[in-house]
């Protein structure tokens, strides 16, 4: 290097020409492994196969996000996961807020497992989008279960409409399953349309009332009534005891009155504290009962089949609805067609037909 120091009359020491100044930025920062990456298809497969909670809470995870690569794993997982699904007893448990749901699961769910088994506790509340706070989100509610080694407690799915909310805890299902739970609860929050999707979902519908309003059945939709294949009376204990047990024969009278059931199963109603925990092993003796029932008359597997297809079509319903409304042009021309509707100068009919002309017309031009 030339430098007035290396000059041969110079005796000191020899300058080298030493490093160039490294960069203010990083250039490795990106190369950095992400702390969190993703495991890869088998290994999330093979994960939940083994059990390997970790790997089934992720791919859970990918199955509520929404992003699109996010959900082509998550599809693709619950492809490899369906062949090992399907070996459990699905059982919906809904209540009106209050009702004791949480009380009662964390008691059920001890009860389920003292005879051996996994148990999963999934949920769909689709309040929890609206207020951005699941009532049935806190995994806190079921202390006991949530400590248990053998109990996964999942909350709602936050986003999306309560169709997609549903098809998540559907998906969640499969993977549960094929990770070894053969025991699934889904909790709904009594209120509504949540219902009818958690009914679609599992092979025994239990409805959790309380007793002591006067007006019972006044309360319920009938529709909910008319799903439950078990109603159980919580709080009969203390001075609540005689007020249960009028609410039981309400009910059973009640029953009465309804059309027969598809399975030919006749819904029971029985009275239970599931905070002094009274009456638990009954319920589950009624559980059992419709098990072998609809097991023996080849109902089960029906209601399975007529599940497996609604959920076809539900899928196929909601990503054309998604394809719809995702369409950048399309989001333009409802906005326009909207306020022409509002302002009475299109009729809905004439703007819904301009608005899909258009969509069929740029998705298939040449056969229109
Ligand atoms: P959720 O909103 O349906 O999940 O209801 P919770 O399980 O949170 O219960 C609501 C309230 O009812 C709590 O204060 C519980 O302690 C109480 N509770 C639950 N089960 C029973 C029961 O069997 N007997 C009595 N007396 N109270 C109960």
């Amino acid at each position: 290097m030339k430098h007035p120091e290396n000059d041969s009359q110079y005796t000191g020491l020899t300058v080298n020409s030493g490093v160039a100044q490294p960069p203010v930025v990083n250039p490795y920062l990106n190369r950095r492994p992400k702390r969190k990456q993703l495991p890869s298809t088998p290994e999330l497969v093979e994960g939940i196969l083994r059990g390997d909670v970790t790997m089934l809470s992720r791919a859970v995870t990918l199955v509520e996000s929404l992003s699109d690569s996010h959900q082509a794993i998550a599809q693709e997982v619950i492809e490899k996961c369906l062949p090992h699904s399907g070996n459990s007893r699905r059982i919906g448990i809904t209540g009106v807020p209050g009702a004791g749901k949480s009380t009662s699961i964390d008691v059920f769910g001890l009860h389920v497992l003292r005879q051996g088994g996994k148990l999963a506790v999934l949920a769909i509340d689709p309040s929890s989008e609206r207020t951005k706070g699941s009532i049935l989100g806190d995994k806190t509610r079921m202390e006991k279960l949530a400590v248990h080694p053998d109990a996964f407690i999942r909350p709602s799915p936050s986003a999306g409409s309560l169709g997609g909310v549903a098809r998540k805890t559907r998906e969640t299902i499969v993977l549960c399953e094929a990770a070894g739970y053969n025991n699934i609860f889904v909790e709904t929050v009594g209120v509504g349309q949540s219902e009818t999707a958690v009914h679609s979902m599992v092979d025994f519908f239990l409805l959790i009332q309380l007793a002591g309003t006067g007006d019972e059945l006044q309360g319920i939709k009938r529709g909910i009534m008319e799903m439950a294949d078990g109603i159980v009376i919580n709080k009969a204990d203390g001075d609540n005891i005689d007020r249960a047990r009028l609410a039981q024969a309400q009910f059973r009278s009640a029953l009465h009155l309804f059309p027969p059931t598809t399975s030919g199963w006749k819904p029971e109603v029985l009275t239970y504290s599931g905070y002094y925990e009274l009456g638990i092993p009954e319920i589950w003796e009624m559980i059992d009962r419709y098990f072998e029932y609809v097991k023996s008359n080849g109902y089960f597997e029906q209601k399975r089949q007529q599940q497996a297809r609604y959920w076809m079509y539900e899928t196929i319903d909601s990503r054309l609805r998604s394809h719809f409304y995702r369409n950048p042009k399309i989001e333009g021309m409802l906005a326009e067609a909207e306020q022409k509707v509002l302002a009475n100068q299109l009729s809905s009919f004439i703007a819904a037909r301009n608005v899909l002309d258009s969509y069929f017309n740029d998705i298939n031009p040449e056969k229109r």
